[in-house]
């Protein structure tokens, strides 16, 4: 019986051991926010971002910062059709609407032009999410931004490690947020990065984050206003700061195991996470999507991963095919691209040995579908 491949596991090592038995025996009292000040400086600096406040989910983040730009009841922010609900979520609970584009047929990330056409009075953001590690193309929509004085922000809870013409994602929109769950290509367990070169912005953001008290208020127990409470602790943040030292290491395992991928399933037709010139990708995910001519049979390729104890992963429905959302079929790309891809797996120590085995199914099954449609 062959052993299990997971489709992700964090990369802990005993420098994250360490660093988390220091702040649970020793990180009290005045020491309490010694790791998260750290974890925090060390995030900026791998970014190049001004600042940095630490959160305990990537969605608690991306709600602070849409409540730091003002989103309210009655506003519009656009972001992609096929992605995560944690992106769309925070939208909801500001009581703002999330208008939702279609994609690129080659990144899977938002289409700018869809974006551009969507906007309305009422729209007050535009969010790229960073899909997979692939990254939306910031130039044509930090200009879209620009020209409809619309804040663009970033979601790259997926794309730590990707790199847009000299610029890490996240730091580029007007902010930017990080997830550390345990899926992630670093973690904290759970956790979240909100990352902004903005003063303003910032100082909203540490209010929101610490129930509304304001920076230089010296009354205690005094809030300024209504904030929110999404604190990351100085135990998890001990793990982030390992992390951290450890940051290259564990983004080039990922780049490993995606160009191992990448060339054993080459000569399929199939589309992968692509690295546009003078971009990184941090492959987060390394994801394959058949040709859309191809009648590939997506259920069938689950069904022999899980015979060989491989976890396969559906790739993102479009978010406006769930019962909370209104139907938008009229976004073909993301309705055409779902049942056609594939997440594989790819923790950071998969050995080629399980790569070898992953990479076999997927070319039995590619080219049965393929042999299904010649026959057609
Ligand atoms: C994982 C993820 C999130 C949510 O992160 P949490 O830390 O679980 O809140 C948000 N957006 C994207 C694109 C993600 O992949």
């Amino acid at each position: 019986m062959s052993s299990r491949i997971h489709y992700t596991k964090p990369s802990i090592t005993e420098l994250e051991v360490s660093y988390a038995t220091d702040a649970a025996r020793n990180g009290w009292g005045e020491r309490c926010y010694e790791y998260i000040g750290r974890f925090e400086q060390l995030f900026c600096d791998h970014l190049n971002v001004k600042y940095a406040i630490a959160t305990s989910s990537c969605t608690g983040a991306m709600h602070m910062g849409l409540a730091a730009l003002g989103i309210g009841p009655g506003d519009e922010v656009i972001l992609a059709d096929t992605n995560w609900i944690a992106s769309a979520a925070p939208v909801t609970y500001l009581g703002a609407k999330p208008v939702f584009v279609d994609v690129l047929p080659d990144t899977w990330c938002i289409d700018p032009e869809k974006a551009e056409a969507a906007i309305t009075p009422d729209t007050k953001a535009i969010i790229a999410v960073h899909l997979y590690g692939n990254l939306c193309d910031m130039d044509a929509l930090l200009a879209i931004g620009e020209r409809h004085g619309i804040p663009v922000v970033e979601d790259a809870a997926e794309a730590i490690g990707s790199v847009w013409h000299g610029k890490r994602a996240g730091s580029m929109g007007a902010f930017g947020v990080f997830s550390f769950h345990g899926t992630k290509t670093m973690t904290t367990g759970e956790g979240g990065m909100f990352v902004t070169q903005d003063d303003t912005l910032y100082d909203k953001v540490l209010t929101l984050s610490n129930h509304g008290r304001a920076k230089g208020q010296t009354k205690q127990f005094w809030p300024d206003m209504l904030g929110y409470k999404y604190k990351m602790s100085n135990i998890q943040a001990a793990i982030g700061c390992a992390q951290m030292e450890r940051i290259d290491d564990l983004i080039a395992a990922k780049r490993r195991v995606f160009e191992y991928y990448y060339s054993g399933l080459s000569g399929l037709p199939v589309l992968m996470n692509p690295e546009p010139d003078a971009c990184r990708n941090g492959f987060w995910m390394p994801t394959f999507v058949v040709n859309k001519e191809i009648s590939f049979n997506r259920a069938a390729l689950l069904d022999s991963f899980k015979s060989d104890q491989i976890d396969g992963r559906v790739f993102f429905w479009p978010l406006s095919m769930l019962p909370m959302f209104d139907a938008k079929p009229e976004n073909e790309v993301s309705y055409a691209l779902y049942d056609h891809a594939i997440n594989l797996p790819s923790y950071h120590e998969l050995t080629e040995v399980e790569m070898d085995r992953v990479i076999e199914l997927v070319k039995a099954s590619v080219s049965m579908s393929k042999e299904t449609s010649d026959a057609d």
